[in-house]
């Protein structure tokens, strides 16, 4: 009868809370920060620490199947829904009809010591559905519970915007609003998202580039009294369920690739907005033996910059290109907040005052500081892949090994086996199949990439698509009549 108490004192003081990486936001839960990710104070919500996981805990995870791996990982960091209802969601999220097999997150072996986790065999072809399919199983079974509706609004440029439609389409409570440039995407792109019938998928393609569709989701966004009316939502790449959920390739891959738990493994990850290779820094902090997580940028090389010199420089527009690698065509890294936050210490004053330099002078300098001399600590090595490396990759791993990569995964192959060290096996995370960049597959290759079964004729499909001029009213109207 002594138990009890400690134990007792153990749960409460193991409660999970989500703080912001500004400080001004009072502790929130799991479920509270779900439909969200932007904090109340303009910071990025994180957890207040991240659990540590033991030589036993790591042994009793390597055995288990995809959903059951989620399910333990992503409930460290989940208070508020019963462990049961949690690995009934992943179980539901993570079928083999969905992604291909039931190993979900597949490593192929190229040669000993270099593998590719294939995390992009999901409905859209892209490593984002492995986040999204959770995501969609995680909102339906809160607005249940909770007796709400949402109305989802976002904007894309291609691979988020239908990860997110594939995710939510035909849920009860939940409607998508999609902005897309009208004209930018890649046809294979666009035909995935608008041939789309769902009565509750509602595309938007706006006569403009992708920063007016994103200045318009700003605007609707920004307007309290629509927001609120109109229960508008956003499961953008800051959405706090979306990086948890990517966390879990990479335990999947360790365990795929290693034998036993005293191996190290290094990873490369093609990045945009440093959402998928910051659930890399999650799982490390976690205690899972990465040595490296090698970022790729391309020739909007944001974070090489950063990485290299400490000095992070948000580009305009008008600076950012448009490369054969698109979803990293970023001008600022939308997550990076977060890893700052670890960086400086956890300490929300300086994060505060960086983001404070981002607004007055487009960036800010660590180099010199204490901060920046700790940053070894990390793994974070970086690089920068242009269009010529990208299609010598592409290239060299079709000679090589017979297997056709994407732009995007060829970036992350080019920077990791440039810094690769030969005692330490490299996982490059696929990220996309080649079938979505068709252009750049025959530049490289003289002939087009393979379509997957089920994908054949998708660019003659019915397409269902609202034209609209870059107006925040004229959207706001849209809206409004359908979510009554
Ligand atoms: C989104 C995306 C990326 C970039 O991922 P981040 O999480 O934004 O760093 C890379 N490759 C593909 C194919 C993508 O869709």
């Amino acid at each position: 009868m002594s138990a009890p108490a400690p134990k007792a004192a153990a749960a409460a003081s193991a409660a999970l809370r989500y703080v912001s990486t500004r400080g001004r936001m009072p502790g929130a839960r799991f479920c509270d920060v779900l439909l969200g990710g932007l904090a109340s104070d303009g910071g990025l919500v994180v957890p207040q620490g991240y659990p540590r996981l033991g030589a036993a805990e790591l042994a009793a995870l390597r055995p288990l199947a995809y959903p059951e791996l989620a399910s333990a990982i992503i409930g460290r960091f989940v208070d508020d829904i019963p462990p049961g209802d949690l690995t009934a969601l992943a179980r539901r999220a993570y079928r083999a009809e969905t992604f291909g097999s039931a190993e979900i997150t597949p490593l192929q072996t190229l040669e000993p010591g270099l593998h590719l986790l294939k995390l992009s065999n999901g409905p859209t072809l892209a490593f984002k559905d492995v986040a999204m399919q959770l995501l969609g199983e995680l909102f339906e079974y809160v607005l249940r519970r909770e007796g709400r509706t949402l109305n989802i609004l976002g904007a894309t440029s291609g691979d988020t915007g239908s990860a997110a439609e594939y995710a939510m389409r035909g849920r009860q409570g939940i409607r998508v609003f999609m902005l897309s440039p009208h004209g930018k995407m890649s046809p294979f792109q666009r035909a995935q998202m608008y041939s789309l019938q769902d009565a509750n998928i509602f595309n938007v393609a706006i006569r403009g580039v992708f920063d007016d569709c994103q200045d318009i989701v700003k605007a609707v966004s920004g307007d309290a009294a629509f927001k609120s009316a109109h229960r508008i939502g956003a499961v953008n790449s800051i959405n706090w369920a979306r990086v948890v959920a990517q966390v879990v390739y990479y335990f999947k891959g360790y365990f795929a690739a290693t034998r036993s738990n005293d191996e190290q493994v290094s990873f490369a990850v093609p990045s945009g907005n440093f959402g998928n290779i910051f659930a890399g820094h999650i799982a490390r902090m976690m205690g899972l033996p990465i040595r490296h997580l090698f970022l790729a940028s391309n020739e909007n090389d944001v974070l090489d910059e950063f990485f290299r010199t400490g000095r992070y420089r948000v580009r305009s527009g008008r600076e950012t290109a448009q490369t054969s690698s698109p979803s990293m065509d970023i001008s600022k890294a939308s997550n990076f907040e977060r890893f700052v936050f670890d960086l400086v210490e956890r300490d929300p004053t300086m994060v505060a005052r960086l983001w404070r330099e981002v607004e007055d002078a487009g960036g800010f300098n660590l180099a010199g500081t204490p901060y920046w001399r700790g940053i070894a600590q990390y793994g974070l090595v970086s690089g920068r892949s242009t269009h010529a490396d990208r299609l010598a990759a592409i290239r060299r791993i079709n000679k090589d090994y017979g297997v056709i990569i994407d732009p995007h995964t060829a970036d992350g192959v080019n920077v990791g086996l440039q810094h690769r060290e030969s005692t330490v096996p490299l996982i490059c995370l696929e990220t996309a199949l080649p079938a979505k960049f068709a252009e750049t597959i025959r530049e490289a290759l003289g002939h087009d990439p393979a379509v997957p079964p089920g994908y054949e004729g998708l660019e003659s499909r019915l397409q269902r698509v609202a034209v609209m001029d870059p107006d925040v009213e004229a959207v706001k109207a849209f809206i409004a009549s359908r979510t009554k």
